[in-house]
């Protein structure tokens, strides 16, 4: 599977650079993992958004779903859509709200996952876990099917021994590190230390920091990282239109 960074800074956008989102293909499929703010437009220069085959979300803060509307109007008006295909937007429930946004009639349908589910997404098997956070937020570990390598995705999170279990051998660990060293068990956010512990008490194979501060210098927060996960484990920043072949 491939990865590619549309976005990866936490909270808002900054100096050209957006929020958190993903693009995720395996074989001809295409998912795109959380729509921050500037995502669609990064996604436009590698696919045309109506190859999207669907849309999954760890939770509904602005910094995961700001272009999620504009996708919608994309699949609405642009006069190339084969009006027969709707486009599946994944999310959780406990947000009567949000997750009833996720539905465009004639365009988008939103597609419950619970945290009991292993869904069935195309090439991918994922689970979920609830994670650490003010709202309700999952990370997804997706299996590709064909190839057994897992992606791990800890959505928005603050600590939680249960991510070593979770991240178990995960040939990437992509993790939410919006803090430096010193902030540990904060209430929403992982640190650098703590990123890194959990890749190394879980044994991945790689880890890469995303949901990124706007300020303070990066290459700190991947040296604490690095040192926390040590030396068995490479740990990369996430960047805009960085990929990654898992
Ligand atoms: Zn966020
Ligand atoms: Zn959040």
């Amino acid at each position: 599977m491939k990865l590619t960074v549309l976005g990866y800074l936490g909270a808002y956008p900054y100096d050209g650079d957006g929020t958190t989102g993903f693009l995720l293909q395996s074989g001809e499929f295409n998912l795109l993992l959380d729509a921050g703010s500037g995502t669609l437009l990064q996604l436009q220069k590698y696919l045309d958004p109506l190859a999207l085959d669907a849309v999954i979300l760890s939770h509904y803060h602005h910094d995961h779903i700001a272009d999620l509307g504009v996708l919608q109007y994309d699949w609405q008006l642009n006069p190339q859509r084969n009006q027969e295909k709707i486009l599946p937007i994944h999310g959780h429930t406990e947000d009567s709200f949000h997750f009833n946004d996720l539905t465009l009639a004639g365009v988008s349908q939103g597609q419950p996952y619970y945290e009991t589910d292993e869904l069935n997404l195309g090439p991918f098997l994922v689970t979920f876990m609830k994670t650490i956070h003010p709202v309700p937020c999952y990370a997804m570990r997706f299996v590709e099917k064909s190839s057994g390598k897992v992606l791990v995705f800890t959505g928005d999170s603050g600590y939680l021994e249960k991510f070593n279990d979770f991240a178990k051998d995960a040939d990437l660990f992509l993790a939410d590190t919006y803090l430096f060293k010193g902030n540990e068990r904060h209430k929403a956010h992982f640190t650098s230390l703590e990123a890194g512990e959990i890749a190394k008490a879980a044994e991945v194979k790689r880890l890469v920091l995303t949901h990124l501060p706007q300020f303070g210098d990066l290459k700190l927060l991947q040296a604490e990282a690095q040192a926390a996960a040590g030396p068995q484990i490479p740990v990369e920043l996430a960047a805009t239109g960085k990929i990654f072949d898992i």
